[in-house]
């Protein structure tokens, strides 16, 4: 079969909801892919995010293929050893002795989270009442279900699909006095990315984060992080608010939690979490023995390789490149680095650079309109940082 081949079988056999760009890809290694044809692209965004050790990590393969003859699915009216060691080697890379629940996505983590934060705001208000709103911010991106849906504060993620769910009040991200006056009696809880990713890789302000902690203590809210994208080791910690000095009472995971392989799931404070009852949330997937056995392989990994200190090196390393890139070129107006979490905010749209990349076979990803979004593998070499920052440099330059 050729790529086009495989495009009109799409064509036929496929919804259309996706943007895909006409390349089959068929295998992988670290940040190399590969297509049916044979061609050898660099990925500086393996997986979307999901690819956190590069295609196919030798520890993860070999975790699975054991695992997968071993046993595939139980339902978690049973225990395995996979799933609560998962739990424990999760927990104990919290700062607030994390208790997990398991599910397989990032939308589905996040309505756990929000149906966590209403079972705690159950009669919780001052006079009895139930408390059920979350505060998230604009340029959020919580996911598509139709909870984590209307969490996510952009408008285009909403069109056509409304009306959203009632409970959700939104302010700027960075913007304190904006979460302060959107409290009333009856919110619960805060909901923010500790770094916005598909909003642009916006970091947080100086006292934001801790800001939004104290609104939470002063009013009895939750803070909820959504550390979906930035997690597990992406910016340099095992998880990205550890870089400031707040605690949050849940946090919500997925994309690169299993390597690559489908892993969704929530780490909440002890008193928070024990309102999860029997009866009130599952997930029928959810932390079976293939993603725990994943998932634990790739912290070994991430451990073994050294690689948070990693995230930490090639995020300099992408940011002297870009810095050095603004230099030469007007359409750099800005460079947002957290470890191997890189936003270059250009003064044009970003897709004609990704098309133009991709000719050159180097895959990156154009977010919010105008932003360069990199989420390297934590294992990428120097040596193809500086093949692909090379390939965006010849872009950027001829572009006007
Ligand atoms: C990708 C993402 C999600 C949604 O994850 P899915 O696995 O696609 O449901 C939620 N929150 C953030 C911050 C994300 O980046």
């Amino acid at each position: 079969m050729t790529s086009t081949d495989v495009i009109s079988q799409f064509q036929r056999y496929v919804i259309g909801n996706y943007t895909r760009y006409p390349v089959c890809l068929s295998r992988g290694e670290g940040s190399q892919v590969w297509d049916i044809e044979g061609n050898r692209y660099l990925d500086f965004f393996p997986g979307w995010g999901c690819g956190l050790l590069g295609h196919c990590p030798p520890r993860v393969v070999k975790a699975v293929q054991d695992q997968v003859a071993k046993l595939i699915h139980v339902p978690n009216t049973w225990y395995t050893e996979s799933q609560g060691a998962l739990g424990e080697a999760l927990s104990t890379r919290t700062t607030f002795d994390g208790r997990a629940f398991f599910c397989n996505s990032g939308a589905e983590a996040n309505e756990a989270a929000i149906k966590l934060a209403r079972l705690n705001g159950r009669g919780s208000g001052s006079n009895g009442g139930d408390r059920y709103k979350i505060i998230t911010m604009l340029n959020s991106f919580h996911g598509r279900t139709m909870g984590a849906l209307s969490a996510t504060a952009q408008p285009k993620y909403h069109a056509g699909v409304g009306p959203m769910l009632p409970g959700f009040n939104y302010a700027p991200f960075g913007d304190l006095d904006a979460v302060s006056q959107a409290v009333d009696a009856e919110t619960i809880g805060i909901m923010v990315e500790p770094i916005q990713g598909e909003g642009g890789v916006n970091l947080p302000p100086e006292g934001y984060l801790e800001g939004l902690r104290e609104l939470c203590d002063r009013y009895k809210l939750l803070l909820i992080f959504d550390e979906v994208q930035t997690g597990m080791g992406r910016t340099g910690k095992w998880f990205t608010h550890q870089h400031w000095n707040v605690k949050p009472d849940i946090i919500t995971l997925a994309k690169a939690v299993g390597g690559g392989v489908a892993v969704g799931g929530l780490l909440a404070r002890p008193e928070v979490a024990e309102k999860l009852k029997p009866g009130t949330h599952a997930a029928t997937f959810g932390g079976n023995p293939i993603a725990c056995a994943a998932a634990l392989a790739t912290i070994e990994t991430i451990d073994q390789d050294g690689l948070l200190k990693r995230a930490t090196h090639v995020g300099e390393q992408f940011a002297a490149r870009f810095n050095a890139l603004a230099e030469k070129s007007h359409l750099i107006r800005e460079v947002r680095v957290k470890g191997a979490m890189i936003g270059v905010e250009l003064a044009t749209d970003g897709a004609p650079v990704v098309a133009e990349c991709l000719k050159r076979k180097l895959l990156i990803n154009a977010t919010h309109q105008t932003v360069i979004r990199l989420l390297p593998a934590l294992n990428i070499t120097d040596a193809e940082i500086n093949e692909g920052c090379d390939i965006i440099d010849e872009v950027v330059l001829a572009m006007k």
